[in-house]
């Protein structure tokens, strides 16, 4: 390997080719810490072109390459194999902002950029950015789009995929492929930009993007509802639906459990709700016409709410900074689960019509075979979307218990999925964690075709192997 490493020091400078393990170190283990491997090499490419002659190297020598972001995926995809002969490419040094083409409300962004700071210029232009998730100050564009991420405001603005026009791509051969023009209908043949979008890494390597942008609302309101059970949730989701329509831009829903190790990790982020209700749904109407108009509608729901029986109480937040704490609650939960331990994750989406039958199922045979576990179930419930994890019960080992149960819970879990019609992946992806379900899940003619365009599109099978799809 030393030819190899000799010919990418012709164009990296010794502090963008990292090959001193110390060095490497902060790059091989994911932000869950459940993944930890091993590199020949760390690469921190400043350009396309630099990529592009990198992927060629890699062709060349039959080195394996794992494309890294902010690290902040949960399913392993950017973390290496424990083999030490992959290198990773970590795009921290490809973060300008190219472009923000206000006629055409679109961005362009290389692969490196920060979500948060795309957000923020966005703004600066009085558009919305509307890709929002938990790790929005560390995860990257590059792997939001790789993973066709999906956060808070898919209900109104569809997951990473939808707000993306264009696409620049570094191939397995190492050429660059460019579909940046972004357009918002082009239907000339198959849709490449589509292929790469969630690919994890596997088919493509993403170095820029075109992405859609908003303009900003005037006002956004956001309420806290507790609701005794999960049919009420959806018919309240329902009613929303119908009387907000396209202002309806947030809900989720965290029960008793999920909110119960917020407060014990975080003190300050308690329940405003009275008397620790099963179910509480954080809402958000986003209007472009006047503050009263939303804050009237809203009012107006919860009424309709109330007197059918679907809500037991409601807290409007009264100015900007308690609506974003409502959301800080929401956001907590998954560092309140990474601060308590190691848990059984499932990313799943269910159907609206289903969820109810899954949860109650769920729910009941879990508990019944497992006393004492909590059910940290919360999620993006407008899009069916619940993060339905496991944590062990207070007196045991999380270790240990998981190592003992992990199987059992999970095949538990991804058998209601399938009964009711679900996905065992709604927007983390499949990466290393999820390879082995997924060939059991996607079905026989879908995992084949799979197959067969990762085999036409990385034959040498250099792009983050053994992720997503083994061939
Ligand atoms: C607190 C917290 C909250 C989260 N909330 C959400 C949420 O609400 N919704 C959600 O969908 N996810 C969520 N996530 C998961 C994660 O943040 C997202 O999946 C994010 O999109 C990953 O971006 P990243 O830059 O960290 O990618 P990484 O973890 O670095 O990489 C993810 C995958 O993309 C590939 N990749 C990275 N860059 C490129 C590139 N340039 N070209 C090709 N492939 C590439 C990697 O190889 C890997 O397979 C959350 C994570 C945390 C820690």
């Amino acid at each position: 390997m030393q030819a190899f490493i000799t010919q990418l020091q012709t164009f990296l400078k010794p502090s963008f080719l990292l090959t001193v393990e110390i060095d490497k170190a902060p790059y091989l283990t994911d932000w869950r810490k459940k993944f930890t491997g091993k590199a020949l090499a760390v690469l921190l490419p400043g350009t396309t072109d630099e990529v592009a002659k990198i992927v060629q190297l890699c062709a060349e020598h039959q080195v394996a390459i794992v494309p890294q972001g902010g690290h902040t995926g949960f399913c392993g995809g950017a973390t290496p194999d424990t083999s030490g002969s992959q290198i990773i490419m970590n795009f921290k040094r490809m973060n300008q902002i190219l472009d923000v083409d206000v006629a055409n409300q679109t961005i362009t962004v290389e692969a490196g950029c920060i979500l948060q700071a795309i957000q923020e210029k966005a703004a600066s232009h009085g558009f919305l950015f509307p890709l929002s998730l938990g790790a929005e100050g560390s995860c990257m564009i590059g792997g939001n789009l790789a993973t066709n991420a999906g956060g808070t405001n898919v209900l109104r603005y569809g997951n990473t995929r939808d707000l993306c026009l264009g696409l620049e791509v570094v191939t397995a051969k190492g050429e660059i492929w460019n579909g940046l023009k972004g357009l918002r209908k082009d239907n000339t043949g198959y849709d490449l930009r589509d292929l790469f979008i969630g690919s994890e890494g596997t088919l493509g390597i993403i170095t820029t993007a075109v992405l859609k942008l908003y303009p900003l609302p005037i006002s956004q309101w956001a309420t806290l509802v507790a609701t005794d059970n999960i049919a009420s949730t959806i018919s309240l989701l329902n009613l929303f639906q119908k009387r907000a329509n396209s202002l309806l831009t947030g809900f989720e829903m965290m029960t008793r459990d999920s909110l119960d190790l917020n407060t014990k990790h975080f003190p300050h982020m308690s329940n405003p709700l009275k008397g620790n209700p099963p179910y509480t749904v954080l809402i958000e109407l986003s209007d472009h016409e006047s503050e009263e108009h939303v804050k009237d509608l809203l009012q107006s729901v919860l009424e309709e709410a109330f007197e059918s029986n679907l809500i037991t109480d409601a807290v409007i937040a009264s100015n900007l900074s308690q609506a974003n704490l409502f959301w800080q609650m929401r956001e907590h939960i998954t560092l309140a689960q990474a601060e308590e331990g190691a848990n059984l994750k499932h990313d799943i989406t269910i159907p609206l019509s289903s969820l109810d039958s899954f949860i109650t199922a769920t729910d009941q045979i879990i508990r019944s075979k497992y006393p004492g576990v909590r059910v940290i179930n919360f999620g993006h419930l407008g899009d069916g979307n619940l993060h339905y994890n496991i944590a062990p019960p207070s007196d045991r080992d999380p270790k240990s218990f998981n190592q003992e149960n992990e199987k059992p819970i999970m095949e538990l879990v991804y058998g209601q999925v399938e009964r009711c019609q679900g996905s065992i992946s709604a927007e983390h992806g499949i990466g290393q964690l999820k390879l082995m379900d997924l060939r059991a899940h996607k079905g026989d003619v879908a995992h084949d075709l799979m197959r067969a365009l990762k085999t036409a599109l990385d034959p040498q099978n250099i792009l983050n192997p053994h992720k997503v799809i083994s061939i």
